[in-house]
Order: structure tokens, then sequence, then C-alpha cells
């Protein structure tokens, strides 16, 4: 986050004198409270000044990097999340390839029945399987696709920041987003799909200032 010189400035009074009320913070810079009300908003808002009823503004203690990376960390997969594309193990390479055409998707989540998670399946694992020269109508999924417990996942309740973290670190495109199934061990069900557009989205919103 960028601030205006006035902003900045504002910043260095409270810092130093805070808590200080509005009325004091306008003298010193020797502008109106008026004038100065956007710029006390946009301060308080984003994190970086505290405002107390009788008491005045002070420094949160926040810089603007740690108010971005707070939230970033508050912020959850499942407010971001699109639904998955799902197929199921059986399904040919054929079928697969059409599947992404008409779901305009780059991954497929493979789930057996009750939507518990399989594998997943990249668009450069069906174009693998091409080169290999085998029937892709008959060959299933099954055969092609990142198989659990290799699969790379996130839950719902994990951050934005998490899961931008994991896309980056084992370099794949999506996750599937899942939640641990009570009572069976080891098994996930799938609730989502959180892909790099998603992360690509937020940002752009975050730069707008919305959020
Ligand atoms: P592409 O292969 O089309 O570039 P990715 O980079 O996502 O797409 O996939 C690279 C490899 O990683 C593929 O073999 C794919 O099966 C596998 N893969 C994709 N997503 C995951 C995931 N969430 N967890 C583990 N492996 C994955």
């Amino acid at each position: 986050m960028e601030l205006s010189k006035r902003q900045e400035a504002i910043m260095e009074i409270v810092k130093k004198e805070g808590p200080i009320t509005g009325e004091q913070i306008a003298e010193r810079l020797s502008l109106t409270r008026a004038t100065l009300r956007p710029d006390m908003a946009i301060l308080t808002m984003s994190g970086l000044l505290e405002a107390r009823p009788r008491v005045g503004y002070y420094f949160s203690g926040k810089t603007p990097g740690s108010v971005l990376a707070e939230k970033l960390h508050n912020i959850k997969v499942g407010e971001i999340k699109s639904v998955p594309v799902v197929v199921p193990e059986q399904c040919s390479v054929y079928d697969a390839v059409v599947t992404m055409f008409i779901e305009d998707v780059g991954t497929l989540i493979v789930v057996r029945e009750g939507g518990l998670l399989e594998g997943v399946i990249s668009r450069k694992d069906l174009l693998k399987t091409t080169l290999g020269g085998q029937d892709i109508h008959k060959l299933p999924v099954g055969v092609v696709m990142t198989r659990m417990p290799n699969v790379i996942t996130v839950e719902p309740d994990d951050s934005v920041w998490l899961a931008a973290k994991r896309l980056i670190t084992h370099e794949v495109d999506a996750l599937p987003v899942v939640r641990p199934v009570r009572d069976d061990a080891g098994s996930l069900e799938v609730v989502g799909r959180l892909s790099k557009t998603n992360i690509a989205r937020l940002f752009v919103e975050l730069g707008e200032g919305g959020g």
C-alpha cells in the first residue's frame, strides 16, 4: 500500500504524539479537519491507525506490508474456491479431454463414489498419453493420473496464502479443496477446486482496493 505525502505526514505525527485528536492533527498540518477526513478514513480502514472515541488516533504498530500479509492470512480458501470439475477413475482419456474443453478447466479431479478424492489429472498428463500411441478411448484416466496420497490439497478454512504457497512450492496449477471424512481414516471429500486463476482474481480485487 502506497501512502500519499500527506498520509505519511499524518503517520509521523501520530507515531510521535499519539494518542492525538483529529483536530490536533489538522492543526499541526495547517489544514481543516474536513480536508483530512478522507486520509484519516483510509489510514484507519487499512489498519495502520486505530481510533478510539474520546482518546484519539494512535499508531497500530502495523506497517503497510504487515497489513497486507494479515489480510492474505485472513482470507479463507472457502471464500474464493471454485466448484470442482470431477470425473470417475474409469473415465477414458478421450472423455477427460472433452470434459476439460467443455468445462474450460486445466485440472480434473478424479473421485470415487461419494465424491472421495482419488487423484488429479492435468493437461500435460493427457497430452503425454496421446504421445504413447495408446487407444485413448479405452485407456482410463486412473492409469495416468497423479494418485493419492501424492495429491496436494487444501481445506476450506486454510488461508489463501497457504494455498498459494502450496501451488508455488509443488509447481502445480490447482489444488482440490477437501474435507476429511469423519469416521473414515484418510478419505477426503472433494468440496471445491482452487487454481492459480482464483489467486490471480483475488490479487486483482485486492489491487482495486476492494476486499
Ligand atoms: P500441467 O502438467 O498441465 O502443466 P500441472 O503443473 O498442474 O499442470 O501438473 C503437473 C503435474 O503435477 C501433473 O503430472 C499433475 O498430475 C500433477 N498435479 C497437478 N495438480 C496436482 C496436485 N494438486 N497435487 C499433486 N499433483 C498434482
